[in-house]
This record gives C-alpha cells, sequence and structure tokens, in this order.
C-alpha cells in the first residue's frame, strides 16, 4: 500500500499569539500544546476535531507577503460561524455559493491580516440562499462587460475557466478577464465572478479605445504614412 500523508499541519506566523489564539478558537481550534523559546519564540499547537493548526511568534516577526488568500477552512455551519465572528468583533462578507462551497462561502480577516475563507461544503437550497455581501456592485460590472462583449462579438465558444475540480465548463463565454502581466481568460459569467474574488489583481478587460492596440495601430500608421 502506497504510505501518504496522514496529516497535514499548516502553519501560521503571527504578531500576537493570544490574539490569533481567540481568532481561530472561533472556528473551534483548542490548543493541544504550546511551548517558547529563551529568544522570544513561542508557538501554539491548535485542533479542531482531526484537523490541526499551529500558530508561531518568531522575533524579528516575518512580513508575510501580501497574498490575497492565506487560509481556506471548511466549516459545518456556515451561518452558525458568520454569527460567532460578528458576535466577536470579526465581521465576514459572504462571498456567494461557489461550486466548491455550494452551502455558502465567507471572508474575514485574521488578526495579522491574513485573509481567511471558509466555507460550506453542504448545499443549502435555492430559497435559503443568502444575498453575497458585494454582489450587486460586482455582478453589475461583470454584467455590463458581457453586455459589450455582446454588442462587438468575439467571445470564444465556451468558458475557458472550467470548474474548481478542473472539469471543463459547459457554460458560454461571456466575460474576459486579465491581469497586470497579460494573461488573459475568457470566463463564464459564474467562473469571472469566482476568479475576480480569487485572483485579487485580475480585472475585466474591457476594449475601450484607449488600449495598447488602437495606439500601436496609430503608432504604425503613421509610419506608414511617412514612407509613402
Ligand atoms: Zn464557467
Amino acid at each position: 500500500m502506497f504510505s501518504g500523508v496522514s496529516a497535514a499541519v499548516p502553519v501560521l506566523y503571527v504578531r500576537d499569539l493570544a490574539q490569533a489564539k481567540t481568532f481561530y478558537g472561533l472556528f473551534g481550534y483548542a490548543e493541544q500544546r504550546s511551548g517558547a523559546d529563551d529568544a522570544g519564540a513561542q508557538w501554539s499547537y491548535q485542533q479542531s476535531g482531526d484537523h490541526t493548526l499551529l500558530l508561531a511568534v518568531v522575533h524579528p516577526p516575518l512580513i508575510p507577503a501580501a497574498l490575497p488568500l492565506l487560509i481556506y477552512l471548511y466549516v459545518d455551519d456556515l451561518v452558525a460561524v458568520q454569527a460567532r465572528f460578528e458576535a466577536a468583533g470579526h465581521p465576514s462578507d459572504l462571498v456567494g455559493y461557489p461550486d466548491h462551497a455550494p452551502g455558502g462561502e465567507a471572508r474575514t480577516h485574521d488578526p495579522d491580516g491574513n485573509v481567511v475563507l471558509f466555507g460550506q461544503r453542504v448545499a443549502v437550497p435555492g430559497e435559503a440562499r443568502r444575498r453575497p455581501t458585494d454582489e450587486a456592485a460586482r455582478s453589475s460590472l461583470i454584467q455590463q462587460a458581457a453586455e459589450a462583449v455582446g454588442r462587438r462579438g468575439g467571445a470564444p465558444a465556451g468558458c475557458q475557466v472550467g470548474a474548481p475540480d478542473g472539469a471543463a465548463c459547459p457554460r458560454p463565454a461571456e466575460v474576459k478577464l486579465a491581469d497586470p502581466w497579460g494573461e488573459t481568460v475568457w470566463g463564464c459569467l459564474t467562473h469571472a465572478d469566482e476568479a475576480l474574488i480569487n485572483a485579487r489583481s485580475a480585472f475585466i478587460a474591457t476594449e475601450d479605445g484607449h488600449g495598447l492596440g488602437p495606439w500601436l495601430r496609430q503608432r504604425r500608421s503613421a509610419r506608414a504614412d511617412q514612407t509613402t
């Protein structure tokens, strides 16, 4: 039999161990063991059911990179966990009901500023779904971009993003997304929305006449004028 991983322990470097323990305690984590060394480093081994998390403090503190997402946790009851966080002064935003969390997904920040997403795997029926916190603003932008693409044509037939498990998405491509390095992808409305939430620097690529294409065409036509 293949002998693989039997447990995984994410390690989070934090600035204040007590604050971090209070925050992650809201997810049900409780300290199993802790320790410190003479140099001021501290650690706390946290457990919730079968799941573990190591909180660590080092001196000087590490500067975590500005990551769009540091930790993703699945919870049994999203509404209850959100209520617990709200009561503890850590409000969370309902992100939506993506394929990987049909019971809903919420986003908050831990005391170190790390983005923590948590989701519920068990689906809730459509009528029990709540309205995502910033859905109105975001989806209207996506809708506008989709309508602009529809007016000028040019979208490929199908969504190029695909489902979270890597499966092909059968929905039509409606929105073009890009990132600052020039990576682009066409997505359906659902997966464009998911990409905008999770790929933090992604944006909706719109053709507005002020981009590189029109500028380069103008430059090249000036050259053509000179040579004739
Ligand atoms: Zn799609």
